[in-house]
Formats: C-alpha cells, sequence, structure tokens
C-alpha cells in the first residue's frame, strides 16, 4: 500500500489539462483523486482514461485534494487559483499566471496569505537543453529567440505574447541578472482581433540586449535561442531539446580565430513531467518553486511592456 501520497486533482482537462492528468496517474506519490472541467463530458473521458472521477464543478474538490494544477483558459485563472489558494491548497497554474498584472498580483497575494505553493507552469524551464544551461550563461550581451507555428485554433484568447512569447521573456530574464529599461515593439493581429505575431527588442540595464520573436501564423514550427557572450555563444532547440556551444579556438596555423561548434550530449526531458514533480516536490517540502508566482508575475510585467509597446506601434504602413 502507497502512503504519504500527495492528493491531487486538475482543473481544465482540455487540450493541455489532460496531459496534466496523465502525468499525475503514472506517479507512485500521488493519488489523483479527480479531474474537472465545465464539459463534463470532457472530464468524463479522461477521468476514465487514467482512474479517477470526474466533476462539473472544481469547487467539490475543495477539502479533498492538497495540490492542484490549473490548466483552464487564461480568464479563470485567478478566480480558480485564488478558490484553491485561499484555502491553503498548493496551485500549478498554467502559464501566463493571469490575463494582466493586477490579477497576478492577487494571486501572489493569495497563496503568501495561505502559505500555500503557487508555481507557474513555465514549461520551458524543465526543457533538458535549458536545464543543461546551467553555469553556462555568465554574461549574455545579445539573446535572439524565435518561437513561430501554424495557426494553433487554440488559446486565442490571448494574444501572442501571452501565449508564446512569454516562455521566452521569462527565460531570458532568469538568464540576464539585470532590469528591463527599455522596450520597443511591433505586433500585429492576422487571423484573430488579438496580435498573432509579434517582435520585441528588450534592453537591459546591464547594456544586454534581447529580440524575441513570436509567430502563431507561421508556415514553420520554430522554437530556438541564440545566446551571444564573450567567447562563446549557444544555440538551443527547444523542440529538439538540443544545445550547441560555439567556442572560439585560436588558430595559430591560419593566424585568426576560429569559432568550433560543441555538440551538448544532453539528457532529454519530459518537461510536463518534470514540471509536475518539482511542484509536488515543493508541496510536499514547503521549498520554494523555480518558477513562482513571483517569477510568472515579473514575466507578465515585462509581456505588459511589451503589449503597450505594440499598442503605440503603428498597423499601418506611413504614406
Ligand atoms: P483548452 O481550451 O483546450 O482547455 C481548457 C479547458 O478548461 C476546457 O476543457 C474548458 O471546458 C475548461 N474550463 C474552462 N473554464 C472552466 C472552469 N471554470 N472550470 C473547469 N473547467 C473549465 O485550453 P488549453 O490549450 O488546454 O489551455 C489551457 C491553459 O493552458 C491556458 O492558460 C494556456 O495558456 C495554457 N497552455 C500552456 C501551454 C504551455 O506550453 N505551458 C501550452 C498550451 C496551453
Amino acid at each position: 500500500m502507497k502512503t504519504n501520497r500527495i492528493r491531487a486533482a486538475v482543473i481544465g482537462v482540455g487540450h493541455l489539462g489532460r496531459f496534466h492528468a496523465h502525468k499525475y496517474a503514472g506517479l507512485d506519490n500521488v493519488e489523483l483523486v479527480g479531474v474537472a472541467d465545465l464539459n463534463i463530458s470532457g472530464a468524463r473521458k479522461v477521468a476514465k482514461e487514467v482512474g479517477t472521477r470526474a466533476y462539473s464543478d472544481y469547487r467539490e474538490l475543495i477539502g479533498k485534494v492538497d495540490a492542484v494544477s490549473v490548466v483552464t483558459p487564461t480568464e479563470t485563472h485567478l478566480k480558480i487559483g485564488a478558490d484553491f489558494l485561499s484555502r491553503g491548497i498548493d496551485v500549478l497554474v498554467e502559464k501566463p499566471i493571469a490575463m494582466d498584472t493586477g490579477e497576478a498580483k492577487k494571486l501572489v497575494e493569495a497563496a503568501e496569505a495561505s502559505n500555500a505553493i503557487l508555481q507557474v507552469g513555465h514549461l520551458e524551464r524543465f526543457n533538458g537543453a535549458v536545464t543543461a544551461l546551467a553555469g553556462r550563461v555568465n554574461s549574455p550581451m545579445f539573446i535572439e529567440s524565435k518561437r513561430l507555428s501554424p495557426f494553433p485554433n487554440r488559446s486565442t484568447d490571448v494574444d501572442v505574447i501571452l501565449d508564446l512569447m512569454i516562455h521566452d521573456i521569462d527565460i531570458i530574464l532568469s538568464l540576464v541578472n539585470s532590469d528591463v529599461v527599455s522596450v520597443d515593439a511591433v505586433g500585429i493581429p492576422v487571423v484573430t482581433d488579438n496580435v498573432d505575431m509579434a517582435n520585441a527588442r528588450l534592453r537591459f540595464a546591464n547594456g544586454c540586449v534581447a529580440d524575441i520573436t513570436a509567430n502563431r501564423v507561421s508556415r514553420e514550427r520554430q522554437r530556438v535561442i541564440n545566446i551571444y557572450q564573450p567567447k562563446n555563444n549557444i544555440h538551443i532547440d527547444y523542440a529538439e531539446q538540443h544545445i550547441t556551444i560555439a567556442h572560439i579556438t585560436p588558430d595559430t596555423e591560419a593566424g585568426y580565430a576560429k569559432l568550433i561548434d560543441a555538440e551538448l550530449d544532453i539528457v532529454k526531458s519530459d518537461s510536463l513531467l518534470e514540471e509536475i514533480k518539482a511542484f509536488l516536490s515543493c508541496s510536499a517540502t514547503g521549498k520554494r518553486p523555480l518558477v513562482s508566482g513571483h517569477e510568472g508575475l515579473v514575466a507578465l510585467e515585462v509581456a505588459s511592456q511589451i503589449q503597450a509597446a505594440v499598442a503605440v506601434s503603428p498597423h499601418e504602413p506611413v504614406k
């Protein structure tokens, strides 16, 4: 018989929540008490797959669980997250933490008031290629990232900045130990009424510049980041979980330095499983999450600055 199992539930079992439910169900230290979704037939289907109970009203799970994943549309994160946090139930809320920074602050405050764990689902932090970066990024001076995908027909309740770019904002903020001092951006709605493609240029107090492109109406799928720093540059392909480091090697024969690529042999991870395991570990020990509500809020603050810069950029060509 398994002991000390964390009683968990998943709220919202649409596209991503179903994966959360499967991850919890596969863990020995978890009792998956239930899944909840307004769409009860969807909840029943997922509950059957993972051998748990389906609920249409997530509030029925209060008092039955220690920890939940909130995988509902972003506009519901504050209400659902706060309902659990205020009762001391630990919450892993999907990214972005909330619709705006005011809502995000309320979630962070709810967690602080009840001493509950609040983790935000910035999945890429648990990508094997990103964890392999530890200790290798010392003085990044230029970072460029591209996250492109064909139109998804999902998550269109938010713009591409909150949908996709927020992943790269969070990663870049975790790499550059300095404040953002200026933001320039352009973004355009293509398919939806929200911005579907955006490019932002962040300048940090220490001189580092980050150029970030996010596009959900692209022909191709690409998820890469290049980090340039003195003596080397690092390339990560998030999707392939691949990392290449180009080192400068002095070439005495030719008389000039050369860049030599080294492919790192990394352990590929199941990022969602690692994220959930990290959350459960914090839930069990009270340890601060790697991506707590604070990191989720800071990423959203920068995303909001980008949204504001986009709002003043001209959508029409200047005549
Ligand atoms: P989805 O529309 O496929 O699923 C959302 C589900 O939530 C639906 O089944 C809906 O019925 C349910 N729901 C809505 N309101 C509810 C409520 N009050 N109570 C219970 N259930 C409710 O959306 P999705 O693509 O799974 O996205 C969900 C969240 O996950 C969003 O915040 C999105 O930004 C995030 N997301 C994160 C990543 C990532 O890489 N980390 C990827 C995709 C989506």
